[in-house]
């Protein structure tokens, strides 16, 4: 099973022509949230990434970190540098990316029910592992593919949406905002 899912994620990203079409697969990755996790605080974090900083920050045993960083290796979403900085691979990158911005358009949703910044964000960490990239897009679309969440900007690249390409204006608006 774990082979499995090793292979559909590395094709995923393989072939890059079909990048936005292969996307759709990225939900079988079936990646823990717990790795979930690391991946983002990686990608957000670059340069706190020893194992004791990742280990503080999660409160949990350098040995956990370790086990978990091993694994996410092996899944090609880290790169072979087990005594230097953890740095993600390109492919870890882009789910990185993904995940990041799963998370932010889902925090804006709840805050169009009545949810503060700060609430909307807690709340959709308790359950954005459990949704799909299609429904994640479909929102996406369906709020004109915003370029600000409750915590960030949110990342118009081409995995997002299809190859979704943002008008001139929003793209003025994401290089003065970065
Ligand atoms: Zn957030
Ligand atoms: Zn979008």
């Amino acid at each position: 099973m774990k082979e499995k899912n090793l292979d559909t994620l590395q094709n995923i990203f393989i072939f890059s022509k079909h990048f936005s079409i292969l996307m759709e697969d990225i939900d079988r990755l079936l990646i823990s949230p717990r790795k979930a996790m690391y991946i983002k605080f990686i990608y957000e974090n670059p340069d706190n990434t020893k194992t004791t900083e990742i280990a503080a920050h999660f409160r949990v045993d350098p040995s956990t970190v370790t086990k978990t960083l091993t694994e996410l290796r092996s899944m090609g979403l880290l790169s072979h540098e087990p005594y230097r900085t953890t740095t993600l691979t390109k492919t870890g990158a882009h789910y990185a990316e993904y995940l990041v911005r799963r998370h932010r358009i889902l925090g804006l949703v709840l805050t169009h029910y009545g949810l503060s910044p700060q609430e909307a964000c807690q709340e959709a960490a308790l359950f954005e592992n459990s949704v799909s990239k299609v429904v994640i897009d479909s929102m996406c679309r369906s709020m004109g593919h915003p370029m600000m969440g409750v915590c960030g900007r949110i990342s118009h690249d081409p995995c997002c949406c299809n190859g979704f390409e943002p008008a001139q204006e929003d793209r003025d608006l994401q290089s003065s905002i970065r």
